[in-house]
């Protein structure tokens, strides 16, 4: 079989660190084990262009592992192109960079390991809340510089308790995020999504489930899908709070890029954070780079990373390792990382078919 690989590249960093696994160097730790059965791997970090090794290699390739951090992307003319493709794994979670939908027509698997980086996000998501809310980014940034002027951060810094946060998706991030913010005290958890949560779960975390958000805070947590794409638009954020902010992990492309910018300078939004950008890695034009609000922050976007702390890329290597050792040894695939087989959409997460 040939197995191959698109990872992003870490360069000497990731020579001299080892648990970065999801690397080109590193390979997630696949390539002992697959050359003592037999397998050839390949891995690349070229993925644009007709000429990049990505299209090239995809040509023969029977199994592809791809992750979300430096995409491949999928698309139906690739898939077309990949004659002998059966099996498409996800080292990581979010499977929105292959097209699905043609996926299915072909009967390719697409597998990804899910849960493996849900607590990494979580974290980052109620971290990216409370930036936001306290007004973090340029305080630090003030101090750097050498500055010391309180009140140019405290005009715009608030506390979380009392705020009304809501999650769009309440899977297994947001619901996580729910559990994480229970301590702060906010004044409503409410979550917006068409899976209900169990009765037991929502008490647990005192979530009510809403059919629109009226909130201080939305955070993200819903995959990308046709549905999702653009969700937040010029429109719907007109209908946000005024000075809401807003925190995106879960996908680039379901946000507006121009009209998250546009919200932000005008105040509309106070603030806009997470690690997901509509095409990785990020143009260096890209608008949501330096966005601020009128007061000169409310920006606390970083690269793609919060799902690939080193603890979630050891879960994430050891999950894609399965998956693929389950695919090579002929045996089923454990239900919850099945996201298309056999012609159909498996998970019940990327929308009501
Ligand atoms: P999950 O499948 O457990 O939960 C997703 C939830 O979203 C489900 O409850 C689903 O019903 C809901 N949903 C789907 N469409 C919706 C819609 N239109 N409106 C409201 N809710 C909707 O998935 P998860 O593990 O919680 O991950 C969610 C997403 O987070 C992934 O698909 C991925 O895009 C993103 N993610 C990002 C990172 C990162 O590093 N930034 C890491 C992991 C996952």
């Amino acid at each position: 079989m040939k197995v191959l690989s698109v990872l992003y590249s870490g360069g000497q960093t990731a020579i001299n660190e080892p648990r970065l696994l999801g690397t080109i160097e590193n390979k997630l730790g696949l390539t002992e084990w697959l050359q003592a059965r037999g397998h050839e791997l390949v891995v690349t970090d070229d993925k644009e262009g007709a000429d990049s090794d990505f299209q090239k290699e995809i040509v023969d390739a029977d199994v592809l592992i791809t992750t979300p951090f430096h995409p491949a992307y999928v698309t139906r003319e690739i898939i077309s192109k990949a004659k002998n493709l059966k099996l498409c794994i996800t080292a990581g979670v979010g499977s929105d960079h292959i097209d699905l939908n043609a996926a299915i027509e072909r009967h390719i698997t697409v597998a990804e390991v899910t849960g493996s980086n849900v607590v990494s996000v979580a974290e980052h998501v109620v971290m990216s809340i409370l930036l936001l809310v306290r007004n973090f980014v340029p305080a630090h940034e003030m101090i750097e510089r050498g500055d010391w002027q309180v009140s140019d951060i405290a005009r715009n810094a608030y506390d979380l308790e009392n705020k009304v946060v809501g999650t769009i998706g309440a899977g297994r991030i947001g619901y996580r995020v729910l559990q994480r913010l229970v301590p702060f005290n906010c004044k409503e958890l409410l979550y917006y999504d068409y899976n209900e949560l169990p009765a037991d779960a929502a008490k647990a975390v005192g979530a009510c489930r809403v059919a629109s958000l009226e909130c201080d805070v939305v955070t993200i947590n819903c995959p990308l899908y046709e549905s999702t794409r653009n969700l937040i638009n010029r429109d719907t954020l007109k209908h946000f709070k005024k000075g809401a902010w807003l925190v995106n992990t879960a996908r680039g492309a379901i946000c507006d890029r121009n009209a998250v910018k546009e919200a932000l300078e005008s105040g509309q939004l106070n603030g806009y954070s997470g690690d997901v950008w509509d095409v990785q890695p990020a143009p260096r034009d890209h608008p949501l780079r330096t966005a601020k609000n009128p007061l000169g922050g409310g920006n606390g976007m970083v690269p793609h990373y919060s799902g690939t702390t080193l603890d979630a890329q050891k879960r994430y290597a050891e999950g894609a390792k399965d998956i693929l050792e389950r695919f090579l040894d002929g045996k089923a695939q454990e239900p919850q990382n099945v996201i298309v087989d056999g012609g159909a959409y498996i998970t019940k997460t990327y929308g009501q078919r």
